[in-house]
C-alpha cells in the first residue's frame, strides 16, 4: 500500500457527538409524529466534522482517472478529450430547467437544437432522419432493430427472426437482438480480421431480418468489402444496421448511408462531446434512410437526454464542417502512429493498415510470462488508464489501443516511451510488472476473489 495515499484509505472517520453544523432552536410548537411513522433505532449517520468531510471527498476525487488526467486509450470506448465549452453551454440555466411537459410555445429554442441536430446527424451519416429518444448506444441498438422488425412485418413478412452478428462484434449487438426477440448467427472473421463473405453468403437466406455491423470493425479494419456485403444482405431482404458508436474514425471521410446501411445508431457520449463511463448519462441517437421513418418505436415517451444533444450540437457546430472532417483523420494518424512505434515490441496479430484502434496480442517475447493483465496493470504506475483488454475474444493477449485525435503529439511519444520501458522491463526484472501497480492507493485486485466474495463495506483500519 503506498504510504502517500494511506490517509485517503481511512474510511471510519465518525466520532459520536462530532458535528459539522449546528440548526438555529426550533422555535415552533413541538408535534409528536405517530408511532407507526418513526424509527425504532436511531439512524446511524457518519458524525463528522466539516473539514473532515471535504478532505474525505476531495481525496477520492483525486483517485478517480479521466481523461482530464491524463491519456486514456481504451479501445472501443473512445475516451476523447470533451471541450469545456460544450459542458458550460448544456449547463446554461436557459435549457437547464427546461420541463418535458412545458408548454410548446416556452420551449422553441430547445426544439430547434432538436431539429437541427437531427439535421446535422443525418448529413453527417448519410441518413435521411434521426430519433433521438434512446438513452445508451444499446437503447440505441434494440430501437433500431424494433425499426426493422417493424419493416419487415409491415410487409407481412414474419419468416425474418434472424440477425447476423460478426464474431468481432461488441456484446451489446448479440445482446441487443436477443432482447429484441431475435436468434442471434455469428459471422466469422476471416485470418486478416475482416468478414469471411462465404461464412456470411452460407448464413444468407428468407429468415435473415438484419445485419450488424461496425465499419471500421472492433479491430480497427475498414471492411473494404462493404458494398459487396451490403448487397448480399439486401439481395436476400435483410437490411443493414450500423454500430456507429464509435463514429470518429468516419467523421468526414465516409459515411454508413452511402455504404448502404439502412439504420445507424451513434453514441453521442463518445463520439460527440459527452464524458463517459461510470454509466451515463447518454445519448444513442438512431437514423434510417428514407422510408423507414414511420417505424420509429416509442422506446422513450419524452425527448431522450436533451443536454447530452445540446453538447453534441455545441460540439459539431464548433468544430464546423470542415474541423470535423479532421477528426476521423487525424485519429487514425495518432493510432497508426503508436502502433508503428511498438510493434517490434508487442505482438501485432493483424498486420494490416489500421484506422482509429488497432489490437496488440501481448508482448511478442511470451518467455517471461508477462501477460496483457500485467502490462494493464503496470501502465497504471505511470499515470496512465489501461488500454481495453482481452477483448476482442479473437486472440487470448488482446489489448486494444485507441488514443483518439486530441492527443499531441507530445503526450504521444510520452506513452510510447513508457510502453517501451515496460517491454523492457518485461524481459530484465519480470517480477516488477507481475506485481504492478506498486504507485496507486490499492495494489492489484484480485479479480475472482472480487468477483465471488465481494466485501461491500470498507474494512475498519488493522
Ligand atoms: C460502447 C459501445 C456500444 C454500447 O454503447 P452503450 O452506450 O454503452 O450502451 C455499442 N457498440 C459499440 C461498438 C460500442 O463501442
Amino acid at each position: 500500500m503506498n504510504n502517500k495515499f494511506y490517509h485517503n484509505l481511512i474510511f471510519e472517520l465518525s466520532k459520536a457527538g462530532r458535528e459539522g453544523y449546528s440548526l438555529p432552536k426550533n422555535e415552533f410548537p413541538h408535534h409528536a409524529l405517530p408511532q407507526s411513522v418513526c424509527r425504532e433505532h436511531e439512524a446511524e449517520l457518519p458524525e463528522c466534522d466539516e473539514l473532515t468531510v471535504v478532505r474525505h471527498y476531495t481525496n477520492h476525487s483525486g483517485n478517480n482517472f479521466g481523461v482530464d488526467n491524463g491519456l486514456y486509450p481504451l479501445g472501443s470506448c473512445t475516451m476523447k478529450y470533451n471541450p469545456k465549452i460544450n459542458d458550460e453551454i448544456a449547463g446554461s440555466r436557459h435549457f437547464l430547467n427546461l420541463h418535458p411537459l412545458q408548454p410548446e410555445e416556452t420551449t422553441c429554442g430547445a426544439v430547434a437544437v432538436s431539429k437541427t441536430l437531427r439535421k446535422v446527424l443525418s448529413e453527417i451519416t448519410g441518413m435521411a432522419d434521426f430519433t433521438l429518444k434512446p438513452c445508451a448506444g444499446a437503447h440505441g441498438e434494440l430501437t433500431g432493430l424494433m425499426i426493422i422488425r417493424g419493416y419487415h412485418e409491415s410487409r407481412g413478412d414474419s419468416k425474418r427472426t434472424k440477425v447476423i452478428v460478426p464474431d468481432s462484434a461488441h456484446g451489446t449487438n448479440p445482446a441487443s437482438a436477443a432482447v429484441c426477440g431475435l436468434e442471434v448467427v455469428e459471422v466469422k472473421s476471416k485470418p486478416d480480421g475482416t468478414i469471411d463473405i462465404d461464412d456470411l453468403s452460407a448464413k444468407l437466406d428468407d429468415s435473415v431480418a438484419a445485419m450488424m455491423m461496425t465499419n471500421p470493425n472492433t479491430l480497427g479494419l475498414f471492411e473494404h468489402d462493404i458494398t459487396d456485403i451490403v448487397e448480399r444482405v439486401h439481395n436476400c431482404g435483410g437490411l443493414m444496421y450500423y454500430d456507429g458508436a464509435n463514429l470518429n474514425p468516419l467523421l468526414g471521410v465516409c459515411r454508413p448511408g452511402d455504404m448502404g446501411f439502412d439504420v445507424v445508431h451513434l453514441n453521442l457520449h463518445k463520439t460527440f462531446s459527452t464524458p463517459h463511463g461510470g454509466g451515463g448519462p447518454g445519448s444513442g441517437p438512431v437514423g434510417v434512410r428514407e422510408g423507414l421513418q414511420p417505424f420509429f418505436p416509442t422506446v422513450n415517451p419524452y425527448h431522450g437526454n436533451f443536454l447530452v444533444e445540446l453538447r453534441a450540437l455545441s460540439y459539431i457546430l464548433s468544430l464546423g464542417k470542415e474541423n470535423i472532417k479532421n477528426v476521423g483523420p487525424l485519429a487514425t494518424l495518432n493510432a497508426t502512429y503508436i502502433k508503428e512505434q511498438l510493434k517490434d515490441h508487442y505482438e501485432l496479430p493483424i498486420k494490416g493498415l489500421s484506422k482509429h484502434e488497432f489490437v496488440f496480442n501481448g508482448l511478442r517475447d511470451k518467455s517471461t510470462g508477462v501477460t496483457t493483465m500485467d502490462i494493464a496493470k503496470r501502465l497504471l504506475d505511470f499515470g496512465y488508464h489501461a488500454p481495453t483488454i482481452y477483448f476482442p475474444l479473437l486472440f487470448h493477449e488482446a489489448m486494444m489501443i485507441e488514443p483518439t485525435e486530441n492527443e499531441s503529439l507530445e503526450s504521444i511519444d510520452k506513452f510510447v516511451e513508457v510502453m517501451h520501458r515496460i517491454a523492457r522491463e518485461a524481459a530484465e526484472q519480470p517480477e516488477l510488472v507481475k506485481s504492478a501497480p506498486h504507485n496507486t492507493p490499492i495494489s492489484r485486485v484480485d479479480d475472482v476473489q472480487a468477483a465471488r466474495h465481494p466485501i461491500l463495506i470498507f474494512p475498519e483500519e488493522s
